[in-house]
Parts: C-alpha cells; structure tokens; sequence
C-alpha cells in the first residue's frame, strides 16, 4: 500500500457547486480517500498548493491528439476544402510521426490540467500516448467508408476488429476504455454505420461520431445537394438523400443510444431534442472549433442534460486549452441568445469536469474529488497577474485563467505534470522526456510543410 498524499490549497473545489476553503484531499493508491478539514499533518506526505484552486482534473470529451502536428497547418480555410487538406497533408506522416504528434497532444492536456480525453484515432497512437503521459478516458477507434466501391462491409468490420484489438493491447492496465468512432456521415455510408452500432450493441462498447457539424453535412443527408453532395458526385458515389435531419439520420442507423457520445450538434432541430432525450445519448461541445471553421453556434438547449465540452484537435482550435473552451463555450450562448441567464461559469466548470465524464459514461469514477473517485486532480494557481483578485473560484478559473496557469496534474494518484519540477516547460513530465519527442514532432512538421497543393 503507497503512502497517502495530503493535498491542499487555499480553494477547493469538490464540484462545480462545492467550493471549501481549509481544506484537504487525501489520495490514496490512485483513490481520493477522504475531503475534510486541515489537519495538523501526520507522517505523510503533504504538498501544499498554497494561493491556488485544486480541483476536480479536466474531462475533454473531443480530442484527436493524433493531429496535434497538424496545429497552425490548415488555417482560413472553409470546413469542407479544410478538412480535404488536412487529409491530404496528414498521408505525408510517417508512423513515427503519428505517435510524436499524439503524445505532444497528450503532454499538452497533462500540462492543461486535463486528466481525462474522449479520443478519436484514426491510427491507435492517440491510445499509446495517452497510456505513457497517464491519462484516462475513452479512445474510439476511427472507421472511415464513403464508397461502397472501396472495401467491402466484411473487409471494413474485420479490419476494426483487429485495430480493436490493438487498442485493447495498448489500453490493458490503464485507465483508458476503448470505442469505436465512425467518423461522420459524410464519410461513412449507411451501411457500415449500421454495422458498426450493431457491432458496438453486441459488445457493449461506446460509440462516438461527429454529427451536425456543418451545414453542407446536413444539405447532403436532407436533400442530396451542396458542396460535400458535389464532392461525392464527382467521385461517381451515388448518394440518397433521406430528407431526415442527421440526428434522424443516425437514429434510424440505430447508432444513437446510452453510449453514444455526438459531437458539435450545431445544425439542430427541435425534433432532435426529443430523439437526444429518448436515447439517453450525450453531446461533446465544441464551441472554439465551431466557430472558427464557420460551422456556427451549437444551440444548447436543443441537445439535451448530457454535455460535456471539447477542445477538438489541434487543427481546429489550435490549443487543447479546457479554459479557453469554457469561457468561449460562456461567452458565445450568452452572444447569440443575447442573455446573460442562459449559462454560468458554474455550469461551464461542470461541463469541464462532471459532465464530461458522464458524457463519457464514466462518471463515479472521475470528475469531481469525492471519496471513491480515481485520484484525478489539478491544481490552478492564482498567482499571475490576470487571476489576482479572485473573488469566486469558477468565476476566476473561466473568465480569467488559461492552461498555462495549471501548476500540477494528477492521474489516478501519479504525478504527470508538476511546475515545481523546473522552469522549463519542457522538463516538468516526471514520466516522459518530452525534449526527444520534441525532435520527432519537428521531423513531423517537416514533412508537412512539404506538402503542395494538387494543380
Ligand atoms: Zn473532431
């Protein structure tokens, strides 16, 4: 049995509605033991955060850190050509360049104070990285498949199955969970899509897709026309438009359900809220990445109780900065319903922590610092000079603290990140040398400058 830590700081935070001051958090063998009281320290270890706020660690339900490489390279460019390049320059990568691209994702959520990720991979390494930085959460497997002249549906599960089993591999003995993601329905057929929910039925496993991003992506399932309907024409992909809205769509695939995690819910219906409600199905929230590719503002009360907050990867937001997503995710319902009721800092820190991980299915387990949960901590100092004073915790950590203010990340009792291990950035991952993968990400961002744009 490991010794137990002693956690405190001047605040903290239980929950996003629980706020204590002297105050501690006992870990024990990966396990919050105990919140009570300052005591006068016993024989164990005590690491005090002093003016700081520790809470619960962050939950970013939507990540793809296997595209962190890929950050700053597809800029000002509109949502279907963006995603188009990006495919494009991400086949320049080398497998080496993949893992190196998602284990610098992962050592920027563990310096973000994020402990837990909902992860789509097209590859498996955003698997890998997670388990070495030691962050929990879920990966889904990405499954691509427009054109039922490519692989076959049998070819197509089989090949899931053993990238499956590879997840399973990497995952063992961590807090990972695996899951399957069929990217979209734009780049999933409607056959497939039904056999992957079958196949996630049968083996109880999460699912994830992103769903009512963009408004071609919505044109193309209703009527069959606008650019992604265009694109599919040109490639000889003959497409039947159902007139069903996308969140119709999936549930007539049988996709949606409990498990079923959609992601953005921008192009919404009322209709849809009644089908999200019936099917107990969650929503990851992606304010940042819906407003810079143009894709609009999520309506929010449209998608029901279950949402959790997303920073997306790095192409579209370009930092995996949980507070910027819970300020912006703040600032933009309260500018486009123009009121100022519709959400609070306090709800947004909930989205950041609690609601991720019941977004995720994984909730008891993490996203608050109650006894029994896993030992998922950060503390976020409130020393620089943008958080002093701070009146109120969840005012302070979403209108006025970043990432950059987080000082030490716990997953599951281990120390991932710690500031107090030395001045530079780089040299504060007690488990990794981040300088080696720092060389491997720079060989990555060479090839990818390389890429040209077909004539
Ligand atoms: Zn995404």
């Amino acid at each position: 049995m490991a010794n137990a830590v002693i956690w405190r700081a001047d605040t903290i935070l239980t929950d996003a509605r629980t706020t204590l001051r002297d105050a501690e958090v006992i870990t024990q063998d990966g396990v919050i033991q105990e919140v009570r009281s300052r005591t006068a320290a016993g024989h164990d270890t005590v690491r005090d955060l002093g003016n700081a706020i520790l809470m619960p660690g962050l939950v970013n339900v939507h990540t793809h850190l296997d595209y962190t490489a890929m950050r700053g390279a597809v800029e000002d460019v509109s949502f279907f050509p963006w995603i188009r390049e990006l495919t494009s320059r991400s086949a320049l990568l080398t497998p080496d360049d993949w893992l190196a691209s998602a284990v610098w994702g992962a050592a920027e959520c563990a310096a973000g104070g994020i402990t837990t990720i909902g992860d789509c991979t097209p590859t498996g390494n955003a698997a890998e990285a997670a388990a070495l930085l030691g962050l929990g959460g879920v990966i889904y497997q990405e499954l691509f498949g427009i054109d039922p002249a490519g692989q076959s549906r049998d070819i197509a599960m089989q090949e899931l199955e053993e990238k499956l089993a590879r997840l399973r591999r990497l995952t063992r003995g961590t807090g990972l969970h695996i899951g399957i993601s069929p990217h979209s329905p734009y780049t999933v057929r409607n056959e497939l899509l039904r056999a992957t929910a079958r196949y996630a039925n049968r083996h109880t496993l999460p699912l994830c897709i992103h769903a009512a991003e963009s408004l071609p992506e919505c044109q193309l399932i209703r009527t069959g026309q606008g650019e992604i309907a265009d694109s599919l024409r040109r490639r000889g992909i003959n497409w039947k438009p159902s007139g069903e809205t996308t969140v119709q769509y999936l549930d007539d695939c049988g996709l949606l359900g409990k498990r079923t995690l959609l992601v953005h819910g921008v192009q919404v219906a009322a209709a849809d809220l009644t089908i999200a409600q019936r099917s107990g199905l969650a929503w990851a929230h992606c304010p940042r990445s819906n407003a810079k590719l143009g894709n609009g503002v999520a309506p929010l009360m449209l998608l029901g109780p279950r949402i959790g907050l997303g920073t997306d990867s790095a192409v579209s937001s370009n930092t995996l900065d949980m507070f910027e997503e819970m300020r912006f995710a703040v600032y933009m319902q309260r500018a486009s319903r123009r009121q100022i009721e519709v959400v609070s800092a306090n709800q947004a820190v909930g989205w950041a922590t609690e609601g991720g991980a019941t977004a995720l299915g994984i909730n008891g387990r993490t996203g608050t610092l109650r006894p029994g949960s896993s030992a998922d901590i950060c503390a976020v100092s409130l020393n620089s000079l943008t958080c002093q004073p701070a009146y109120d915790a969840c005012s302070a950590l979403v209108y006025a603290c970043s990432a950059r203010d987080v000082v030490v990340t716990v997953s599951g009792g281990r120390v991932i990140y710690d500031t107090s291990l030395a001045s530079d950035a780089m040299d504060r991952f007690p488990e990794i040398d981040l300088r080696s993968w720092a060389r491997s990400l720079e060989a990555a961002a060479s090839r990818i400058k390389q890429w040209k744009r077909a004539e």
